[in-house]
């Protein structure tokens, strides 16, 4: 591949067949085939049940209706052997395979996220599914600096100290509640991008909202995929400190207030292809990269997939908590510091 190219997913799962995967693994003659089916024991979980793993060759995919009660397509299964990505896995596939990097190259950026989804913490813990790259090609186009401030915002919102902030980190990340207006009954937190420029607010319900609010609102037209939550600054601190990235708004202001002021939020589980180019940018060969996603299937999957295509350009670490659902935000000043030895 050649490095800055971005995967189209879909002709790479276009271009192979799951028998071709099977056969790679050395794993055909244990299947049997009949009609559109090819049967055998989960490669996946290590069965051995003849019929627990089935493949429908027209559809080129798979099911296991044993333990991992899952399926999905030739990309799916390479990611659960390998246990990898999906984009890491349509590299293997590309090299395994001998396909032509040009005609599984995306000029798109059909690796971002959804247009409009809202950050991580809105939605229940997020399956394996959505953590997939979305089909539907997002506009590139940057967006556009704000022509309005929302003033007037509540610093000292309950909430904000309820979650562990200080007011100075509130004041500095000019977070705050905001009564009226778009914003109104949330906490409106500024978005900048890489030249220090508010380009929108997103807005947090204090609290657990009702279940036909979602606890997340972003304008609509924003496209989060194009900026780093605080990369303004981080891009700032001295470029012998290591990169943090974390998935959330919170996550970010809380290592922030620990002293780790090199921290950008990916506003989600996932890298875009536009944000990649931004670390790039701001990185060089020597730049370390610490990625710090939540513990969780959505973090796991995402963090995989990162750490493969920032480690083309520079020093990566993946960073995991011992225990499930810990993220970032739960970490206290002292644990902070351990992790970075006052050095970032
Ligand atoms: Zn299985």
């Amino acid at each position: 591949m050649p490095k800055s190219s971005f995967v189209d997913f879909k002709a790479v799962k276009a271009a192979i067949t799951m028998e071709q995967v099977l056969q790679h693994y050395g794993l055909i003659d244990r299947f049997k085939r009949s009609g559109d089916n090819l049967s055998g024991p989960c490669p996946i979980h290590k069965g051995t049940n003849p019929t627990q793993f089935r493949v429908s060759i027209s559809k080129n995919i798979w099911n296991c209706f044993s333990e991992c009660k899952h399926g999905g397509n030739v990309l799916d299964f390479i990611a659960r052997m390998e246990s990898c990505g999906i984009h890491a896995a349509a590299l293997k596939a590309i090299e395994w395979f001998r396909l032509d990097p040009k005609a599984v190259a995306s000029d798109s950026e059909s690796e971002n996220d959804p247009p409009g989804e809202a950050p991580r913490n809105t939605n229940p813990p997020r399956t394996k599914q959505d953590s997939k790259p979305a089909s539907a090609p997002e506009s590139s186009a940057p967006n556009k600096p704000l022509q309005f401030r929302l003033d007037k915002l509540q610093r000292d919102h309950p909430y904000l100290k309820e979650r562990g902030f200080t007011l100075e980190t509130i004041v500095d990340f000019g977070a705050g509640f905001c009564e009226k207006g778009v914003m109104a009954k949330r906490i409106a937190i500024p978005i900048h991008n890489p030249e220090g420029k508010v380009v929108a607010y997103a807005g947090r319900w204090p609290g657990e909202p009702a279940s036909d609010t979602p606890k997340y609102k972003l304008p609509q037209g924003f496209r989060k995929s194009q900026e780093l939550f605080n990369l303004d600054r981080a891009i700032q601190e001295p470029a012998d400190r290591p990169l943090v990235i974390v998935e959330g708004f919170f996550g970010c202001m809380k290592l922030h207030q620990h002293g780790c002021r090199k921290v950008v939020a990916l506003m989600g589980s996932t890298l875009s292809a536009t944000q990649e180019e931004l670390i790039r940018k701001h990185t060089n060969r020597h730049s370390r990269v610490i990625v710090m996603l939540d513990e969780d299937e959505a973090g796991r999957t995402g963090r995989e997939d990162i750490a493969v295509r920032l480690a083309r350009f520079v020093f990566v670490k993946i960073h995991t908590f011992d225990q499930e659902d810990r993220q970032p935000e739960h970490l206290s000043a002292e644990e902070v510091a351990q992790l970075f030895g006052g050095a970032t």
